[in-house]
């Protein structure tokens, strides 16, 4: 009876012991305080886009202490304001899917006014020479403590998981241009193309603690257009000698506002805005020239074909009504360069990492949350067919009673890429480490 009891107990205390490994939040929580010190050293020396020399170093370091193959000074390609600051680290377990995590690692040009004892005071110069201060208002410096918690907790949780974990540290994602300068560099040439991609952004509406999701598309397809309008410039007291291009292109924004409302579904989100309009120099002067810089936002590619050929025609159309010589007809440049497509959340991935988090954090702290017109080049990743599954995810990053003083009295709240903005570090980092650990151990899982 004794030795049975005994031997009883020792089976309680071996399952009890089982039961007791460290669990991802014991192992989250564990690292927060090194991954907090992080944080607020990143915070405090930010580096503009195309720049992140000593951040990128930082990751690196990190990779390789956890035991990955690291490549950096990657993506470095024809491009002179790529200086290849990109990292990646493969994590290698076994036979497996392979699971691209990514993260940024840019700042953006802004003075920061959080009055945080590790605010940035950092003043640099920019691309064009000019003196600028330096922050992380993006919070692309939290995104870089979830990486560097999720590459730790992830090493030590191995024998949960097997295949390939490609961590890839991005630059420039600020400027649109890191992850295609990564990818034009041969990141899936190189070390293989992904099963999935998987990308996050805190959030500056969401209360900290909870992650929020968008099925389908998340970001919009980003284009830029510079638009000429081109007159007969003379005196302004005798327009009837001259082809006023100041008015034409007053003609031409108003029109070009009736693509959204007379030809496009409704059910299509679309935005076109003039963001600049310069001409002139004086009050008696008809100009030549005026010139416009237009930002133009979809989704569906169809749709953004259809837009991006709307503006071209109207503003031609709008030259010929006014009557401007054909040779002085204005000219529609599209910036190809510079466009970033849309970001589109696979809806059975999406579907299936939503049930892991509810379980991981509770329901109430996941959120279906709603679509923006923003733009985000962690789209890249999934490729222009979509045919890699990706999903980009929300991280609350706001104080409850903020968000709830601001829901009650209306108070703003400062958005991202405000001087003010500074996500909550605890458990904003927590809760990412969390979110994503999760989301790659549900999809490589044992
Ligand atoms: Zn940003
Ligand atoms: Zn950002």
């Amino acid at each position: 009876m004794k030795i049975c009891s005994l031997s009883i107990l020792c089976l309680i205390f071996s399952v009890s012991a089982f039961a007791q490994q460290p669990s991802l939040e014991n192992i989250a929580a564990s690292e927060l305080p090194s991954l907090l010190a992080i944080y607020k050293d990143i915070h405090s020396h930010p580096e503009l886009s195309g720049h992140e020399e000593q951040t990128s170093a930082l990751i690196a370091k990190e990779l390789r202490a956890a035991g990955c193959e690291v490549t950096d000074h990657f993506g470095k390609y024809d491009n002179p304001a790529m200086k290849g600051y990109g990292v990646v680290g493969l994590m290698k377990n076994g036979e497996g899917p392979t699971v691209l995590v990514r993260t940024d690692m840019d700042a953006l040009p802004v003075e920061e006014e959080t009055g945080l004892p590790y605010a940035s005071k950092v003043v640099t110069k920019n691309d064009e020479g000019k003196e600028v201060h330096v922050a992380h208002a993006c919070g692309h410096d939290a995104h870089m403590a979830v990486f560097i918690g999720t590459v730790r907790v992830l090493q030590r949780l191995r024998d949960q998981w097997q295949g390939t974990i490609m961590f890839v540290g991005q630059p420039a994602e600020e400027t649109g241009n890191g992850a295609r300068a990564l990818l034009k560099a041969g990141l899936y040439t190189r070390f293989g193309k992904p099963n999935f991609a998987l990308g996050y952004h805190d959030n500056a509406f969401l209360e900290t603690g909870k992650i929020g999701v968008t099925g389908g598309y998340t970001y919009a397809n980003v284009d830029s257009v510079n638009i000429t309008v081109r007159g007969v410039g003379g005196h302004g007291a005798y327009p009837h000698k001259t082809k006023d291009p100041i008015v034409l292109s007053a003609e031409i924004i108003m029109a070009l506002q009736t693509i959204a409302s007379r030809e496009n579904n409704p059910i299509d989100p679309i935005v076109v805005t003039v963001g600049s309009i310069q001409g002139g120099t004086k009050h008696n002067i008809i100009p030549d020239e005026v010139k416009m810089q237009l930002t133009v936002r979809t989704y569906k590619s169809d749709v953004r074909d259809r837009v991006l050929a709307a503006i071209d025609r109207i503003t031609k159309g709008c030259a010929v009504a006014a009557g401007i010589p054909p040779e002085r007809a204005p000219t529609v440049d599209l910036l190809k360069d510079q466009f970033t497509p849309a970001t589109y959340n696979n809806p059975d991935l999406t579907k299936r990492l939503v049930a892991v988090w509810k379980k991981q954090l509770g329901a109430n702290n996941v959120e279906a949350s709603d679509p923006t017109m923003g733009g985000e080049d962690f789209s890249e990743y999934s490729l222009p067919d979509h045919s890699i599954p990706a999903c980009d995810f929300w991280i609350g990053a706001v104080d409850p009673a903020k968000i709830a003083d601001s829901k009650k009295n209306g108070t703003l709240l400062p958005s991202l890429h405000s001087s003010k903005f500074a996500p909550v570090p605890e458990p904003t980092i927590r809760v990412g480490i969390i979110g994503m650990t999760s989301a790659v151990l549900e999809l490589m899982k044992k």
